[in-house]
């Protein structure tokens, strides 16, 4: 079977794997110049950098499974976990049950009080009762405000920007239990994993050895229509480097982009899928990376629990992986989810550099902007579709209501959080499917 798929990030690039090992014939297409999508790379001092902060936990076993069988599992490496908040003008740091305990931005009460709600939240098994709850409103009653507005407000806002009220519990639980798992036993230690060589040696690997298994990988190839026949979909036109616009014929295609692009890529929908797709909402996330002289803190993340800064998270990716890699360089990301409505989407970047600057300084007074050798500025559209209550009936079909055309990405993920592990998993669910209902054909 010859399955047309549009997009190369993890999704694609996993339902592709999975269909050539399977013995049928992937042909990726990605409009970028590069494969990976939302967690491609970057040149810093010679070495790749993801464009967003990116690290794995010890459950996220769809990727792990996919780095080792592309022959690079030996490269993982599994890290202490340094997190922190800032609150009141001070770092606390934020990984250990002691941690915890010593939080002295909220009475003890609410510290114990906090640690027994994550601690129930860890064996909570049926998230769908969770479903019609907000997680705003539910860590209000159980955790009570003062955790709320210190520790867990400040993690949805910086997941949510101003939708952060509007998230469904079931979010909220299932980043609970992926903390839980990552953790060994006793709680005390979390690892998180790093691919050795980047994320984006994982798909160029693998892309690479789809090609050596008969299929393609294409990238600086958009997609600019889905073909479709009387309500079928045949193939694909691509408008391929040097060869203008093409048509392509395929049985089967699978379209990984996001949830606003796949309407403009086929005939007008049916109303009641279109309305589907419409009604997830996207934040975009809006990073200013630094290239520093010297580090800016000892903590790897940073949740920024103060709503005076002007950003919701600081992480110093060079507090995970050694500088030495980079060329010495120190690397900071300052980041923000974000609407399209919301005046720092719509900054220049030198506008947005200049007006977060001067809050580095509240998180360490010696930064000077000296320190800066340089800087870069990315925008990740569709990096997080807002999860709101009874989601699970939100989310649209993976057959679309064309035959032989089916539709995968982040807005099907749930109730886990989205991320690269779920998208490859996703990707490989999808390759089976489509083996599975085109059996006979
Ligand atoms: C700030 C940030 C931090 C993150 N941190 C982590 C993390 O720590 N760990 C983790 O595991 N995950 C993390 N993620 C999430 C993870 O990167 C994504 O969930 C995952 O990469 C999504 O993969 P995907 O293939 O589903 O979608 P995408 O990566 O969005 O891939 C879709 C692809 O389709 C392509 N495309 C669109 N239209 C067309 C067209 N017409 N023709 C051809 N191609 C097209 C796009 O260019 C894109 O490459 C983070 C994401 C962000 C934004």
């Amino acid at each position: 079977m010859k399955v047309g798929i549009i997009g190369g990030g993890a999704l694609g690039l996993g339902a592709a794997w999975e269909l050539v090992q399977q013995g049928h014939q992937p042909v990726v297409y990605e409009r970028a110049p590069f494969l990976g999508g939302q967690a491609s790379t970057f040149d810093v001092g010679g070495a790749p950098l993801e464009r967003a902060y990116h690290h794995l936990f010890t459950s996220d076993t769809a990727i792990l499974e996919l780095a080792e069988e592309v022959g690079l599992g030996h490269k993982m490496r599994w890290i202490d976990s340094k997190m922190g908040i800032f609150r009141n003008g001070k770092i606390y740091k934020f990984v250990t049950p002691t941690d915890l305990l010593k939080f002295s931005a909220i009475p003890l009460i609410d510290r114990i009080r906090m640690g027994f709600v994550a601690l129930y939240l860890s064996r909570y098994k049926n998230w769908r009762k969770l479903e019609n709850v907000t997680a705003s409103d539910w860590i209000r009653k159980y955790a009570g405000p003062r955790a709320y507005d210190a520790v867990w407000g400040p993690l949805l806002r910086g997941k949510f920007g101003e939708y952060y009220d509007k998230v469904a519990m079931p979010w909220f639980w299932g980043k609970m239990h992926t903390r839980f798992t990552s953790r060994g036993k006793g709680m005390a230690k979390e690892k998180l994993g790093y691919p050795g060589g980047s994320f984006g040696e994982i798909f160029d690997r693998t892309a690479e050895l789809i090609r050596e298994k008969g299929g393609e990988v294409h990238i600086d190839a958009g997609v600019n229509k889905v073909l479709i026949e009387d309500g079928v979909a045949r193939g694909l036109e691509v408008e391929l480097p040097g060869q203008g616009a093409k048509e392509e014929n395929f049985d089967v295609v699978l379209a990984t982009v996001p949830s606003y692009i796949f309407p403009k890529l086929v005939p007008p929908l049916p109303a009641d899928y279109l309305a589907k797709l419409e009604g997830i909402k996207y934040l975009a996330a809006v990073l200013i990376v630094l290239e520093l002289d010297q580090p800016l803190s000892s903590v790897y993340w940073l949740n920024i629990a103060d709503n005076s800064i002007p950003f919701v998270g600081v992480i110093e990716h060079t507090n995970f992986i050694e500088p030495e890699v980079y060329g010495g360089n120190h690397i900071v990301y300052i980041a923000n989810y974000l609407s399209s409505e919301h005046p720092l989407f719509h900054m220049k970047d030198t506008e947005l550099l200049e007006e977060y600057l001067p809050h580095l300084q509240r998180i360490n007074p010696n930064f000077d902007r000296s320190w800066i050798r340089k800087w870069h500025y990315h925008r990740v559209a569709a990096a997080q579709p807002v999860v709101e209550v009874n989601y699970s009936q939100r989310i649209p079909d993976f057959q679309t209501p064309f035959d032989n055309l089916y539709l995968a990405n982040t807005t099907q993920i749930y109730p886990e959080d989205r991320g690269t592990n779920y998208s490859v998993r996703l990707g490989r669910e999808m390759a089976n499917r489509i083996i599975s209902d085109h059996k006979g054909d």
